[in-house]
């Protein structure tokens, strides 16, 4: 799903092999085939240059680090690749990494999921494999609200998946989103559940009356987390339709989904530094049990090989 991405770092560190010595000249040889992949894997511009000056940066840095090495005549070979592909692995983990948990638990009471995003994107599909996550690795019991009325089947959709799942799923036939969303609150508490995972109405595009149905649930629920699920097929528009997303909702996180196609992956790098918004789960599959906790060291490591 990185490809792209580990083949310029690849070439990158090709180009150092047999060095024992990072210079400025050697550094920038290193960087453009960085740049390419980075480009090539949908990687938004911004955050391609503001990646390169950082780990040139830190390079440049080591530049002294490795020559007082060789120099002082220690037994530690350093080769430049080696040294190279280190800081790269930093910097990448250094722009993914977010800050808190995944999903943050309510002190009291049911603990409040509000699932967002454009229709397609798997938002409906990713409401119930992280319900099952919820089950399986926090123990937790989770009520799936059904309050896209947008989407004709959708509501069946979730119930079917819900039904697979063994993990119920709240709706009132004819009522508003707002009201299922606010009855299902009342349910919730009733019942004993201890997570609400609302499965929100999506659109073709991002629009005002979108976000303030979007805006008028979160009010009246407050949800601890609202996650954005994202087509990472998208390219780059990933990024700009989380900006959208975050500039109005201030979400959590995001989920992007589809990572197991032919995406190019580039959004896992690109959503942090633009949105400022962490991605935090990722779809790889279909099935129930193909979505991940996104761990940017597992990602680096992967990339840089
Ligand atoms: P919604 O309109 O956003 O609710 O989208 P759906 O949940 O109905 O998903 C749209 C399609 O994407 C469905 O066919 C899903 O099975 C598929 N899908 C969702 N997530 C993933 C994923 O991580 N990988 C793959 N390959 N397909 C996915």
């Amino acid at each position: 799903m990185f490809d792209a991405l580990a083949n310029g770092f690849r070439q990158a560190k090709n180009r150092l092999a047999g060095l024992t010595e990072l210079n400025e000249q050697n550094i920038d040889t290193a960087l453009r085939e960085v740049r390419l992949s980075l480009l090539e894997a949908d990687v938004e511009l911004g955050v391609v240059k503001a990646f390169l000056a950082r780990v040139k940066e830190k390079a440049l840095g080591e530049v002294v680090r490795v020559k007082t090495k060789s120099a002082d005549g220690s037994t530690v070979k350093v080769s430049a690749g080696d040294q190279f592909i280190k800081i790269c692995h930093d910097e990448l983990v250094a722009f993914m990494t977010a800050e808190g948990p995944a999903i943050t638990f309510a002190e009291k009471g049911p603990t409040g999921i509000m699932m967002v995003g454009l229709q397609g994107s798997g938002k409906t599909t990713t409401t119930s494999k992280l319900a099952h996550y919820l089950t399986r690795e926090e123990k937790k019991k989770p009520l799936l609200v059904a309050a896209d009325m947008q989407r004709p089947a959708a509501v069946e959709q979730l119930q079917v998946l819900g039904r697979s799942l063994k993990i119920p799923v709240f709706n009132i036939p004819g009522e508003t989103p707002l009201e299922i969303c606010k009855k299902a609150r009342e349910e919730a508490r009733a019942k004993g559940y201890d997570v609400i995972i609302y499965d929100t109405a999506g659109r073709l595009a991002i629009d005002a009356p979108l976000m303030d149905e979007l805006g008028a649930i979160k009010d009246a629920v407050k949800p601890e987390n609202i996650f954005l699920v994202v087509d990472s097929m998208i390219g780059q528009d990933a990024v700009k339709v989380s900006k959208g997303f975050h500039d109005r909702l201030e979400l959590t996180g995001v989920v992007l989904t589809k990572l197991d196609g032919d995406a190019r992956g580039g959004a896992a790098l690109s959503v942090k530094e633009v949105t400022g918004a962490p991605v935090r789960f990722i779809g790889v599959g279909e099935g129930a049990d193909k979505f991940e906790e996104f761990r940017p060291e597992g990602m680096a490591s992967r990339v840089l090989g």
